[in-house]
């Protein structure tokens, strides 16, 4: 048997807790995974405290990515030993997930990890940052070039926001962060943020249509914050929008499509075709600057998931977490 976080939903309510499992408890797959890490996300966050539907079924086990080692395989397609790391594919929600030392998965949804990328680095990075490079790419794939001018990253000091101020700033782009948390400027500035601006600029009612700012978004809050973003981004720009932290809604119109051909790219990590995933892995093994990947995340043990959950629905974690599946 082997360690997991498993969440249950009974007639005593919801709960989420370490328990010892076997395999049988797993998903079918034709991989099994000794799990190294998986990381803390807003979806994790949801899925742990019960807050979001996120669990389509239970016993569930939580996590949504992972990385780790193949040891065994009844596919051609990977041997044991092989690094891999899965995100989102629907870990958590209908299939058991990376809060576990080890995952069964099927092997259509392992990505290899490109070299350059340790299995650590790999969860340092998760599924937030694998995010951020997918929103990265949406924007270079509407034009956006460093050249372009001033990009806006919102919800900058969280997960997503952390990796794609790095990415585009190593990149050479001049990059705004946007954040509600003063003590975080330090931070942001060391991942390469030209400038910082605090979140109420954009987190209230504007109007639809504003004086031009941005070349390009990376929009992680959503709500006005999306709306204000989209208002203010320059002629043929682009908005790629990928989080709710501040809201679903997007009190917004459609003025910025029409006026100034403003793109809106809707950016999924969950359901993301192989090819993009595989983009998205291997320019983060060239495009992010991995030494700022230590100062970004922090390691915690299995257990402190159950203690860290409610607090990154709060907004309260920096950066990203690494979960230590074996510790
Ligand atoms: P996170 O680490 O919690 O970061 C979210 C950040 O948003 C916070 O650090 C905070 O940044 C900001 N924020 C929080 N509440 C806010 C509010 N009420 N108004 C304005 N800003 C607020 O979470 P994450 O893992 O980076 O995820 C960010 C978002 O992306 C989440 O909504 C998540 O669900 C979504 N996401 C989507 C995908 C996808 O496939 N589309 C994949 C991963 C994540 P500051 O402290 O800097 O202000």
């Amino acid at each position: 048997t082997f360690r997991a976080i498993v969440a249950n939903k009974t007639d005593a309510g919801y709960e989420a807790k370490i328990e010892e499992i076997g395999l049988d408890q797993l998903s079918e797959g034709d991989v099994v995974v000794d799990v190294a890490y998986s990381t803390l996300n807003y979806k994790d966050g949801l899925a742990v405290t019960g807050k979001g539907k996120i669990c389509e079924s239970f016993p569930m086990v939580c996590g949504i990515d992972f990385s780790g080692t193949v040891a065994s395989s009844e596919t051609d397609a990977f041997k044991p030993g092989d690094r891999v790391v899965v995100n989102g594919y629907g870990l958590s929600q209908d299939k058991s997930g990376g809060y576990a030392q080890k995952a069964r998965v099927k092997s259509d949804i392992l990505v290899r990890l490109p070299d350059g990328l340790d299995l650590k680095q790999a969860m340092a990075i998760g599924t937030a940052g694998y995010t951020a490079m997918l929103c990265v790419l949406a924007l270079e794939k509407h034009g956006v070039a460093p050249g372009s001018g001033d990009v806006l990253v919102t919800g900058a000091a969280g997960g997503v926001g952390s990796v794609a101020v790095a990415v585009l700033a190593k990149l050479g782009y001049s990059v705004t962060a946007s954040t509600g948390r003063e003590e975080t400027h330090g931070y942001l500035k060391d991942l390469g943020a030209a400038n910082i601006i605090d979140r109420t600029e954009l987190s209230e009612q504007g109007k639809p249509f504003q004086k031009p700012r941005w070349a390009g978004v990376v929009d992680t809050v959503g709500s006005h914050t999306l709306a204000n973003a989209l208002a203010q981004t320059a002629y043929g720009g682009c908005v790629a929008a990928c989080g709710l932290a501040g809201g679903p809604d997007l009190p917004t119109t459609v003025l910025p499509f029409i006026l100034r051909g403003v793109n809106l790219a809707g950016v999924d990590s969950v359901y993301a075709p192989m090819p993009a995933r595989q983009e998205a892995w291997s320019r983060l093994a060239v495009d992010l600057p991995l030494d700022k990947l230590d100062a970004m995340s922090e390691m915690a043990p299995l257990q402190k998931v159950l203690e860290l959950a409610p607090e990154i629905l709060k907004g309260q974690v920096r950066g990203r977490v690494i979960v230590d599946v074996n510790a």
